[in-house]
């Protein structure tokens, strides 16, 4: 077996050197690589701006409408080539994106926004097979299954937008801070679940999270994201330890930017 293909057989994602350019002149993402595991749950950190859902949509090929482009690298998914490939290619080899916000359709039942989001391909009765199953990890949401999704909480509308993300039975979600404006423990109720359809099914996930704390609860590695470098990439365990992780995102310390902490810079030059 050659390098390459040991590689793709361990890793389900794996961005190389990947730049992304906005308007011709931003440039966001500058040339970070990353890998995600077959099976295995990895965070994507960093704060406002950073980066990150820049590079999801990288990956799930939503740059386009937002004038963003590849410039370059390349970005390899279950094997194959996948940076100039359509989106719509893309959700069909298993790459699923769940984006900033929530989005569900506010007016639909949970139900409805459920089969909504089923591949046309599937029966009726399979259909009905892949909503309980959803409902099986999210029993909040089966009980208020013939409510508009517009009544439901952020919460339940979080878990529901990661339900439909589900339907489509990916192999790789992308989740773009689920956490964001939620309690404590919704969010650990959420980031639990997360964790047992990883478990269950094998599916891989990469979380984009500026809640490290939560995520690297669940996440077996990280990579921190700083103005468009990756700047550390570790175990969930060792970044947790790490006292420039703790200052900064686990509630360590009372800075509100990493500048204002000078042997962060020092310590950001040596990775970088
Ligand atoms: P946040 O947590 O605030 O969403 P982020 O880490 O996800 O932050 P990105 O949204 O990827 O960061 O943004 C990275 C950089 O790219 C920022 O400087 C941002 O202003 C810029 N940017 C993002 N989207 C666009 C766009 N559509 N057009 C121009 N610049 C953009």
């Amino acid at each position: 077996m050659t390098e390459k293909s040991q590689s793709n057989t361990k890793n389900i994602l794996s961005l190389n050197s990947i730049e992304v350019v906005y308007d011709s002149v931003i440039v966001a993402v500058r040339g970070i690589s990353l890998q995600v595991p077959r099976g295995g749950i990895v965070a994507l950190l960093g704060a406002n701006g950073a980066g990150k859902s820049t590079t999801l949509k990288s990956v799930s090929g939503l740059l386009a409408p937002e004038r963003g482009k590849i410039t370059r690298g390349h970005i390899e998914f279950d094997g194959e080539p996948i940076r100039d490939a359509a989106p719509d290619s893309r959700v069909g080899l298993g790459i699923c994106h769940v984006i900033e916000g929530r989005r569900v359709f506010e007016h639909l039942t949970p139900d409805e926004n459920l089969e909504a989001a089923a591949p046309m391909k599937l029966s009726r009765a399979e259909v009905n097979r892949e909503r309980d199953r959803i409902y099986d990890y999210f029993p909040r949401i089966a009980q208020r299954r013939k409510s508009k999704a517009g009544y439901l909480s952020g919460g339940e509308q979080q878990m529901l937008a990661i339900g439909r993300a589900l339907m489509t039975r990916p192999k790789l979600l992308m989740l773009d801070e689920p956490s964001l404006g939620l309690a404590p423990l919704l969010v650990a109720e959420i980031f639990g679940i997360i964790q047992r359809i990883n478990r269950e099914n094998g599916l891989s996930v990469l979380l984009v999270e500026q809640n490290a704390m939560a995520a690297l609860e669940v996440v077996s590695h990280g990579y921190l994201i700083e103005q468009g470098r990756i700047v550390m990439h570790d175990t969930a365990q060792a970044l947790k330890e790490n006292s420039d992780i703790q200052e900064f995102y686990l509630g360590g310390g009372q800075a509100k930017n990493f500048h204002e902490i000078k042997h962060y810079r020092r310590r950001k030059r040596w990775l970088s």
